[in-house]
């Protein structure tokens, strides 16, 4: 098949495939292309429908995270989910870089935030009062420009949450970004606090972090994964750890997934873990009835567990 428009219109899909998924790649077109184009526009559609219908389908997951010296619990992170009419769950890897690739990320952030805080009011009515939430943030919002702050701002104000309560997660990337200091720094002066995600994938510049005033580090969960054996890995996270402290920057492990891995994170001086060790994110009333469970104001229970002599007070949070 020669047809030029035909060959152009298949490179253009190629392109696609390769700027939506997965960073710096090319694509050779091809019939999983076609079908990746074709998929990707359906949910390009159901997003752009359900965000219309006020986020039908659409919901936030939150995912406990611990202190890695008492265990008890510090704070959430938010995770968007979506439900199709189907019932299937599509997972955020495939329709997150559709988002951010179609420009929906936009208005899917704004709508995020917003059903954060409509869950926190739900959940405080219930007696759960959440120190700490962090929601994530894509490049493409920040690109935005300072604007994506006021947005945040106006929701926050809509909602009566104060901002103290928020921290944005944003990935390497937005520090190396042209426009990007300035974006950060909107977020620094309205009070936020701002954690980079995935750390240790992208740039990993260390000056970056202290000129942009970054409060918090969280390792990418590859480098968590094959603790304590592997090496190299230990090596890496120990390194960040110690240079995070020097900086006052605190460190949160992410995948944490089995013991031997929180103990080391823990002696190598990690302060947050998080991970389905300790607990998977869960649905709105799911958190209510765990934090429930483990006392009102789950953090001071825990602590008081432990204090009391049960040490793995951990360990039972993750078996129940
Ligand atoms: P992320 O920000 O790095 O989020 C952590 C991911 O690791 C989540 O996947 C979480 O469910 C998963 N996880 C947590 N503990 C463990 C563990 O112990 N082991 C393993 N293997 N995985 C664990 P999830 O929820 O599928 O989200 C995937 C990505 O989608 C997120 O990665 C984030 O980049 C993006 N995302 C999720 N929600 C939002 C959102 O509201 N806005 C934006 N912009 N991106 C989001
Ligand atoms: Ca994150
Ligand atoms: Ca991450």
């Amino acid at each position: 098949d020669n047809d030029p428009s035909v060959l152009l219109q298949r490179a253009d899909m190629a392109m696609y495939v390769a700027k939506t998924h997965g960073k710096n790649g090319f694509r050779f077109f091809s019939e999983e292309i076609d079908a990746r184009v074709r998929g990707d526009l359906e949910l390009e559609a159901g997003l752009r429908q359900a965000l219309h219908d006020d986020g039908r389908g659409l919901w936030v997951a939150y995912q406990p995270q611990f202190c890695a010296q008492t265990r008890r619990l510090v704070g959430v992170e938010a995770l968007v989910r979506w439900q199709r009419e189907d019932g299937r769950q599509v997972p955020p890897s495939e329709f997150i870089p559709v988002a951010e690739q179609s420009g929906l990320i936009t208005v899917l952030g704004d709508w995020v935030l917003s059903q954060v805080c409509r869950d926190l009011a739900i959940m405080r009515a219930s007696d759960v009062d959440l120190p700490k939430v962090s929601v994530n943030v894509s490049p493409r919002q920040l690109r935005r420009g300072s604007s994506v702050v006021e947005r945040f701002c106006e929701i926050l104000v809509l909602f009566g949450e104060p901002v103290g309560r928020f921290k944005f997660e944003v990935t390497e990337s937005a520090l190396m970004e042209e426009g990007g200091s300035v974006v950060l720094e909107a977020f620094h002066k309205a009070g936020f606090s701002l954690s980079i995600d995935d750390f240790g994938t992208g740039y990993s510049s260390l000056g970056y972090l202290k000129r942009f005033r970054v409060s918090e580090i969280k390792i990418d969960q590859s480098f968590v994964r094959d603790l304590p054996m592997d090496g190299e890995n230990a090596a890496i996270v120990t390194a960040v750890v110690q240079m995070s402290r020097a900086l006052n920057i605190k460190v949160v492990a992410e995948g944490v997934e089995t013991e031997e891995q929180a103990e080391f994170l823990h002696a190598c001086g990690c302060d947050i873990l998080q991970g389905y060790l300790l607990a998977h994110p869960m649905p709105p009333p799911e958190l209510v009835a765990y934090v429930h469970e483990h006392g009102a104001g789950a953090h001071e229970q825990a602590e008081k567990g432990r204090l009391g002599g049960s040490a793995s007070r951990g360990v039972d949070i993750v078996e129940s």
